[in-house]
């Protein structure tokens, strides 16, 4: 593998410069990564690796809602049927597409599932089960993180958070990994930490054991072979039909959504196959919109993989424009009060946690409108495993993060602010990853955070200018 920190300038500055004139590497993380033509990023190309497991059968058909773990995966049929007979006694809810209303009428009150759905429970009532993380332990702290990635077409919402020395926490779809497995691998290139956000992303609460665990179990195995690395945490999708009376006409507006149209499928110039990417994708959207759902079942099962469970407090609804009556404005409204908050002291004892996606050029594009004021805002911007401290955020300890205070105290605010474009500022922004990761898929370590900074003052313009559209 290329080892770009090992290279002079004068020969880094040469292939950068090949690159951009060079044919595409849609074999490489670091190709892929230095893609900057959108419809290029999202058309559709296969990875060997994953098409050998794929062909073997080692995953349920991708998309497709996970519905059990059938004997030829021995490992995870060993590991399901060890746990089964321990899960909690606790019977499916609703369905998976998130139809909730047969079942709610006779929910008890008292919410003895600790179901998130029904009043934002946090705190188990099965004992053994710790507490969902829905806020960070640092005072005046942003736990920043970005839902159902890894999104064809982010490389300029990546370049941007690269040239800036931030790292997030990136909740990974399992399903989208294998259809876009450099782009996962850029994440952990870049020193994201990747966790769990299910296989087919569909109403966890509502699936039967098995399932459940398959959801989860694949996504594991999916970034594993990708990345190199198993994560410690995961999210569900939340639905909000029973937490807001105003939301309630949610589901009769889903299919609307149609925001995750990052490449246009009736663009002129598209090519079939990006076309046919695009149109897949945003079929899936206006299908599965991000919501989601948790209960003490659910949890039991997350915790016997060894997955802590997130949630927030905060929802910027970036998700939901043009759905229910949510605009651009209101999205933005809801980044001003967040900002707001810190000025109230609202989070001078506890940090933050606020929902946003990696879904569609809208909700990285306000991600990336909202970087400045967040970090102006909060004291630190940080990943969600930095805020609490977790060195070790993937069974694999090869791989570590800086803690709190070393990530903070290397964080330079004016690099946060402005960016870089040069090399000499690379040393300063690099991220919080150390080590490498070593899966079969694995061509990253944490030396490539600091290579992709200087690229963004070759390219990062050009990059902005041609995905935000
Ligand atoms: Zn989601």
């Amino acid at each position: 593998m290329l080892k770009p920190c090992s290279l002079s300038f004068s020969i880094l500055a040469g292939l950068l410069l090949t690159q951009s004139v060079a044919a595409q590497d849609r074999t490489t993380e670091q190709g892929e990564a230095a893609i900057t033509d959108p419809n290029v990023e999202c058309s559709i190309y296969s990875w060997p690796p994953v098409a050998a497991a794929v062909t073997g059968g080692q995953f349920p058909p991708i998309w497709d809602p996970v519905t059990e773990v059938p004997a030829n995966d021995t490992e995870g049929r060993a590991k399901f049927l060890a746990i089964n007979g321990s899960i909690p006694n606790i019977a499916p809810k609703g369905t998976i597409a998130g139809d909730f209303s047969n079942f709610t009428p006779t929910y008890p009150a008292t919410d003895p599932d600790c179901w998130w759905t029904f009043h934002q429970c946090v705190t188990p009532k099965v004992a053994g089960l710790n507490p969902d993380v829905a806020s960070v332990p640092e005072p005046r702290t942003l736990g920043y993180g970005f839902d159902d990635g890894p999104n064809c077409s982010h490389n300029a919402f990546y370049d941007y958070l690269s040239a800036r020395g931030q790292q997030a926490t990136m909740f990974y779809i399992g399903s989208n990994v294998l259809d876009w497995p450099l782009e996962a691998q850029r994440a952990v290139a870049d020193g994201h930490q990747i966790c769990v956000h299910t296989w087919s992303h569909r109403y966890m609460t509502a699936f039967s054991n098995e399932a459940a665990f398959g959801e989860l179990w694949y996504t594991l195995k999916a970034i594993k072979l990708v990345t190199g690395v198993t994560p410690t945490c995961w999210r569900s999708r939340i639905e909000r039909k029973w937490r807001r009376s105003e939301d309630a006409n949610v589901d009769d507006v889903e299919g609307q959504e149609g925001r995750d149209t990052d490449v246009d499928p009736a663009e002129p110039g598209a090519t079939r196959e990006v076309a046919i990417a695009a149109l897949c994708r945003w079929m899936r959207a206006a299908m599965w919109p991000p919501y989601g759902d948790v209960d003490d079942r659910i949890r039991y099962i997350a915790a016997q993989l060894g997955l802590e469970t997130i949630i927030w407090k905060y929802d910027s609804f970036d998700w939901m424009v043009g759905l229910n009556g949510i605009t651009e404005q209101d999205v933005q409204a809801n980044y001003q009060a967040l900002i707001a908050n810190v000025s109230a002291g609202t989070f001078d004892t506890v940090g933050a946690i606020m929902l946003t996606h990696e879904l569609n050029n809208f909700t990285m594009q306000t991600a990336m409108d909202n970087y400045p004021a967040l970090v102006q805002a909060f004291d630190h911007v940080v990943p969600i495993a930095v805020a609490l401290n977790q060195t070790t955020p993937y069974v694999e300890t090869n791989y570590t993060f800086l803690n709190f205070d070393q990530y903070t105290s290397n964080h330079s605010a004016a690099t946060a602010l402005n960016g870089t474009n040069n090399l000499t500022d690379s040393s300063g922004s690099s991220g919080s990853s150390s080590g490498t990761s070593s899966g079969s898929g694995s061509g990253s370590s944490g030396a490539a955070v600091g290579l992709r900074v200087p690229t963004l003052g070759v390219f990062g313009m050009m990059v902005l200018g041609l995905a935000m559209m």
